[in-house]
């Protein structure tokens, strides 16, 4: 085996969307953190990280924890375990100027396309520092709810575009199933798998990523796309019996 480092989209690849690791997962990754540095790269931000996959993490040695790598907002975030708990390595955020004009852009074409809807889940939008978020139905609306609102993912597209138009030197970019995400330019999971091995010295071709959607139109494509080993899974239980799998020949080697 030669993969120094193992990198992990979280929606459905390490847990249901949104969700909490299942057990399974929670101790694999345990388990893989013995011997292997372990990245978990994904849009949300450090709380989601925290509720989905720190605060779900089996009882861990300072060795171990020193193995997991953090990149909240497709890399522009980057947390590691020391000293004094989780803290940030690097953080790049959005100028004022950024935000105030993702913040009205987006509004505004939700508000004049009729998707700004009054009855939701938390907030609408949301500043993430280095990311602006859309949220149709708010930022903890249920699955379901989500899946009915825009099931064919019409609304998303019609106001991902006529976003963008407003703001050229931003990307605009969907993220989840109701959600639109303002960023740089040129900020996507490839963008954090190149920071990251900038960060740690690990070379990309020692790195082998696994994510649910490496097909072009998914968001862990970019990976794939600048040439990094990947491993495409169905969900978290494909990735649980993949490692159920990989981990014995990590710890022979
Ligand atoms: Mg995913």
């Amino acid at each position: 085996m030669p993969f120094e480092l193992i990198a992990f989209d979280l929606d459905d690849t390490l847990a249901p969307s949104k969700s909490p690791l299942p057990d399974e997962i929670a101790h694999r990754l345990g388990e893989l953190l013995q011997t292997t540095e372990v990245c978990v790269i994904s849009g949300g931000q450090f709380e989601q990280f925290r509720k989905q996959v720190v605060d779900r993490l089996p009882q861990l040695d300072d060795e171990a924890l020193a193995r997991l790598h953090l990149m909240p907002t497709c890399g522009t975030q980057y947390f590691r375990h020391g000293e004094y708990g989780w803290s940030a390595v690097y953080a790049e955020h959005l100028t004022d100027d950024e935000k105030q004009r993702a913040l009205d852009a987006v509004e505004e074409e939700a508000r004049r396309l009729g998707y700004w809807e009054t009855e939701t889940w938390g907030p609408i939008l949301e500043d993430r520092g280095s990311q602006i978020t859309f949220s149709a139905l708010g930022q903890s609306a249920p699955v379901d709810a989500k899946a009915a609102w825009d099931p064919t993912g019409e609304k998303k597209n019609a106001l991902r575009a006529a976003v963008a138009e407003l703001l050229p030197d931003l990307e605009v970019r969907s993220g989840g199933s109701t959600s639109v995400d303002i960023t740089r330019k040129g900020i996507d999971k490839a963008y954090g798998m190149q920071r990251l091995s900038d960060v740690t010295g690990i070379p990309l071709d020692e790195m082998l990523f696994v994510g649910d959607r490496l097909d072009p139109d998914g968001n862990d494509y970019p990976v794939k796309a600048m040439g990094v080993r990947c491993h495409e899974v169905s969900g978290w239980e494909d990735t649980a019996e993949f490692l159920g799998e990989l981990i014995p020949q990590l710890i022979a080697r």
